[in-house]
């Protein structure tokens, strides 16, 4: 007979089940590390004792301000110590921290507010102007903090009370609270929207504990580990490196803006080993160090994702010393959920090569439990022939909880017991995946689908382009035809023709695949260095 293990003794009791939360690593660094730097702004450095300190006053101080369980806390500010200390001091309050992109419009963040139903707007003082317009539309005016940032360029202070005295107001002895439940809402996360309207994913104290931990490991983070905020935390709370730093007891380095000089010279000064960015932070670093002859004085890990990073700029990112970490994911998976996990025999193969390998999007992180290429419509996983594309799928510990207020798209997000990321990938005989598109991306021609991606890659290939997007156009006669929009390189401008860029792709894509129109110019961006194709398909639609 089998044992019987279902006895009362046996079961969870509050010395071997807590509810998992990433605001414990806070408690540790401060307890194993109180006097090493965990935040470095400019001349301003906190050490973990003092930063711990700063995050309990500000949960006190919101708790004495009547924010209460489940109360909506918005932060409008770049990468800064009250950007970290939110993200600890929100959740220690019993709130979800709604953090705001810092590139959207007074519309958007409007938007955003009344729909999370905000209680408390943080803002710095160089986002006053756009925050003082979306407030004047709301149509009930939350509690605003201002955070007078000695760094700030302009704006001025709009709020009801300054962040510094606000804090003064919290008491940091006062008891934390922890959540009841580890499912319970942490962050709230709005979608940068470049499919549709954002929507506002809900993230869960288990999933972030988990992806964080999963993070230090992919990442490799240690406790002597310095890392460099070149990826904005607004977004998808930085990958949850806001609280991977506090699980390692690393050094935070913060940075308000994320140009090249100013890397460079964090990189050099404080020693930083780790960073992130999107794929268009990767070129940024190329051409500055291009322009100023710049090096690096110790290599640094970075990890990349939110597009797919074209091979040559991996290629050339190595050439300057960094160690790329290629990962993937989305919002709504805490932003990395998969990685081209690296296989130390891989450097033995020719830069190009490995640079391709590298491109990979890869195989699912430590947490994911399962990552597939399947049929959208069976759900049926294809096989791995490096050619048949289908959606990728998703199921783990690392999903969101659901869309706030949007029972519908939470519902299509989940369906059929799988994330649908509603991206378009084949599978490698290795397992390795290679996304080719996102499904409402995907350039259908005479009924065969061209990977924009694909066309972006050979574009990408010429020596004077530093960046491209392919989009489809309607086609009288195809449905729709391949237009790029090309970035050139600086001082390359007015010097490649449409022709010479058809030649190129000629000699290197199938007829059917090539280009119909060219637009060379700047390329919008979002703020995490994302092209917003539908804008850029009603652009080529009217040129
Ligand atoms: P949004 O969906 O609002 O643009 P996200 O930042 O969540 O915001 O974007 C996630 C999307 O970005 C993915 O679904 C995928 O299409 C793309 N993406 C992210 N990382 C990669 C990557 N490494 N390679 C290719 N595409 C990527």
């Amino acid at each position: 007979m089998a044992m019987d293990l279902s006895a009362d003794f046996l079961q969870r009791r509050a010395a071997n089940f807590r509810p998992m939360t990433p605001v414990q690593f806070l408690r540790r660094a401060a307890d194993v590390f109180p006097d090493r730097t965990a935040v470095i702004h400019g001349d301003i450095k906190y050490t973990w004792r003092e930063h711990e300190r700063r995050c309990r006053m500000l949960a006190s101080a919101l708790k004495r301000n009547g924010v209460g369980n489940g109360d909506i806390i918005a932060i409008l500010c770049p990468n800064t110590p009250a950007m970290l200390e939110a993200h600890f001091g929100v959740p220690m309050a019993g709130a979800i921290l709604n953090t705001l992109n810092t590139r959207l419009d007074a519309a958007a963040i409007a938007f955003i507010l009344d729909h999370s139903e905000t209680k408390v707007l943080i803002v710095d003082r160089q986002w006053s102007e756009v925050a003082k317009a979306a407030l004047s539309r709301m149509k009930i005016r939350p509690f605003v903090i201002d955070i007078d940032d000695p760094y700030a360029e302009g704006g001025e202070l709009i709020g009801n009370l300054d962040y510094e005295e606000f804090l003064k107001g919290g008491d940091s002895t006062e008891d934390v609270v922890w959540p009841a439940d580890e499912f319970d809402a942490i962050t709230l996360n709005y979608t940068s929207g470049t499919t549709g309207n954002p929507k506002g994913a809900l993230y869960h104290h288990r999933g972030c504990y988990l992806n964080t931990l999963s993070q230090i490991v992919h990442h490799q983070l240690s406790s002597d580990s310095v890392y460099l905020w070149t990826l904005p935390m607004f977004h998808v709370n930085g990958w949850c490196f806001s609280w991977g730093v506090a699980a390692i007891g690393g050094t935070h380095v913060c940075l308000r803006r994320v140009l090249p000089a100013e890397i460079f010279e964090a990189i050099d000064r404080y020693g930083v080993t780790h960073m992130c960015g999107a794929p268009t932070v990767l070129g940024m670093l190329i051409e500055g160090a291009a322009k100023t002859g710049i090096t690096l004085s110790q290599p640094v890990a970075i990890m990349t994702a939110g597009a797919a990073p074209p091979a040559p700029i991996l290629k050339a990112t190595e050439e300057l010393g960094f160690m790329v970490r290629h990962v993937y994911g989305m919002t709504e998976v805490h932003g990395v959920a998969a990685l081209c996990d690296w296989h130390r025999d891989w450097n033995s193969m020719p830069p190009e090569q490995r640079s391709k390998q590298m491109a990979r999007q890869g195989v699912r992180t430590v947490v994911t439990d399962d990552m597939i290429v399947a049929d959208p419509t069976t759900l049926e996983p294809l096989p791995h022939d490096g050619t048949t594309i289908g959606e990728i799928l998703f199921r783990g510990n690392n999903g969101m909880k659901g869309y706030l207020k949007n029972p519908t798209a939470t519902d299509e997000a989940f369906a059929g017991g799988w994330y649908r990321t509603g991206d378009l990938a084949v599978t490698h005989p290795d397992g390795y995946i290679e996304i080719k598109d996102r499904s409402k991306d995907i350039i259908i021609s005479g009924g065969e689908n061209i990977s924009s991606i694909e066309i972006e890659e050979v574009v990408f290939q010429h020596p004077s382009v530093s960046y491209a997007a392919a989009v489809a156009v309607k086609d009288d006669r195809w449905g729709e035809t391949p237009c790029v929009f090309i970035e050139l390189k600086e001082g390359h401008e007015g010097k490649v023709t449409t022709d010479e860029m058809l030649e190129f792709c000629r000699a290197r894509l199938a007829k059917f695949k090539l280009p119909r129109k060219f637009i060379f110019g700047p390329i919008e961006r979002t703020s995490t260095g994302k092209v917003q194709k539908f804008k850029l398909r009603d652009k080529a639609q009217s040129a």
